[in-house]
């Protein structure tokens, strides 16, 4: 059992003062609030629930920063891919974990608590399953429990290279999967999901391109009533193939093709025509944003309030792992509207804290899309974060997420994952030994 007392802590009504948070065996055992610290009690000024990470490749994380060079013509979306097979061709498992590793570890020193991998690097590198099928997703657990992080493991199903069942091009050889073959790793996925305490299963149609209409709903009862998450709409080439496909735009087929609800995440969901973004709100998915990839790779931008105003649903991903923030993001989505709308404070209510809001609502949809218990409450998981506000003491706690995410002078300090301190003072307990071997491993990888 562990205490921790806070100055003020949000919890699901809002900010409260002098709360004591009691931790038992991972779980939040007891919250009270209006209350005075106990002597064993570890003081910390704010408190605030770990944020969940809803959409992540961590293998991309080696190539963060090295597709900043332009090519011969215009650039876009599709260079960036050429570099990414590039790096997705090289690695072993044994880099997929250490470079994982890294990421988790800087994701927890963020403030993220629980991350969707979205995992696809599945097979060797010279297309052949592995011996263990599994293999791939047994090194993104381990890289899970070495940091503490919490993990809803979302593996991917792909099977070809454009609408209609194409043929998989070569730069895609370690992604691909048989109906067949995909349920055993869905088998050995479970497996790892049952040896991490508090990670969760879900299944990952890669999107559109890559996944027929058979395919789809073929694959759908493997996530047996878990997540089911699909990367939508996010380039406008996507949505022309789309419609030469099938007369239909993305989100518009899957609304009418496959049983969108609630336990659907569509990452991205970039280009939508109002009747899309209506139905996509209506049908209680979630919007999977990504909005630093989604600015990197000059995806677009998400048409927040419409689907806002029909009472839709959004998360935060870090989804390339170009940098991983989660002021940034929040920050970066605010920021995409105002620029688009010529407005300010777009995610808002008046009168009220636009950053109070924006992470508010970021914390439940991806908590809905991760299928996590987060939240400061009796019951929850222990997973929060402490900021370090002393910068900026002066400020009343109202103003604090604005001021984290909008202007600086905060920063996290220390991270509890099921109630074990993972970060303190800004720095994950295993910092130099999970470092060390990502520089090395980084180190390899730029040589071949
Ligand atoms: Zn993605």
């Amino acid at each position: 059992m562990m205490a921790i007392h806070a100055g003020a802590a949000l919890l699901a009504g809002g900010w409260a003062k002098d709360v004591r948070i009691v931790c038992d065996e991972g779980s939040i055992s007891s919250v009270e609030t209006g209350v005075s610290p106990q002597p064993q009690d570890e003081r910390h000024a704010v408190i605030v629930p770990a944020m969940p990470n809803l959409h992540s490749h961590a293998f991309q994380r080696a190539m963060a920063g090295l597709a900043e060079i332009r090519g011969p013509g215009d650039d876009s979306f599709w260079s960036w891919r050429t570099v990414m097979y590039k790096f997705a061709l090289s690695m072993t498992p044994d880099h997929v974990e250490a470079v994982a590793a890294q990421l988790y570890m800087e994701m927890l020193e963020a403030g993220f608590g629980r991350v969707g991998e979205f995992h696809y690097l599945h097979n060797d590198r010279d297309g052949s399953h592995y011996g263990n099928i599994a293999e791939m997703a047994e090194r993104i657990g381990a890289a899970a429990s070495q940091t503490g992080i919490g993990l809803t493991l979302l593996p991917v199903f792909y099977a070809h290279s454009g609408f209609g069942g194409q043929a998989p091009i070569d730069g895609q050889k370690r992604f691909i999967h048989s109906l067949d073959s995909y349920e055993k790793l869905m088998q050995g996925a479970q497996a790892v999901v049952d040896g991490l305490p508090g990670a969760t299963l879900g299944i990952a149609p890669h999107s559109l391109r890559a996944v027929t209409a058979e395919e789809l709903s073929a694959i759908e009862p493997l996530a047996k009533g878990g997540p089911i998450h699909i990367h939508v709409a996010e380039q406008t080439k996507e949505v022309e193939d789309s419609l030469a496909f099938s007369g239909a735009r993305p989100v518009e087929w899957l609304l009418e093709n496959a049983p969108v609800d609630g336990r659907w995440c569509l990452i991205h969901a970039t280009h939508m025509a109002e009747t899309e973004t209506r139905g996509m709100a209506k049908s209680g998915a979630v919007a999977g944003l990504c909005p630093i990839t989604e600015a990197n790779l000059g995806d677009g931008i998400f048409p927040a309030p419409a689907f806002l105003a029909e009472g839709g649903h959004y998360g935060v991903g870090s989804d390339s792992n170009i940098l991983i923030s989660v002021p940034e993001e929040l920050r970066t989505l605010e920021y995409s509207q105002r620029l688009s709308h010529r407005a300010r404070n777009v995610i808002a209510d008046a009168g009220r804290s636009t950053g109070e809001k924006l992470f508010r609502q970021a914390l439940e949809g991806g908590g809905r899309a991760l299928a996590s218990r987060n939240g400061l409450e009796k019951g929850k998981s222990a997973d929060f974060v402490a900021l370090d506000i002393s910068a900026v003491s002066y400020l009343p706690i109202s103003q604090i997420l604005d001021q984290w995410i909008f202007a600086g002078g905060v920063s996290v300090d220390s991270v509890w994952m099921r109630g074990k301190k993972r970060v303190q003072a800004g720095r994950h307990i295993h910092r130099r030994e999970i470092s060390d071997r990502f520089n090395k491993v980084m180190a390899e990888l730029l040589d071949s």
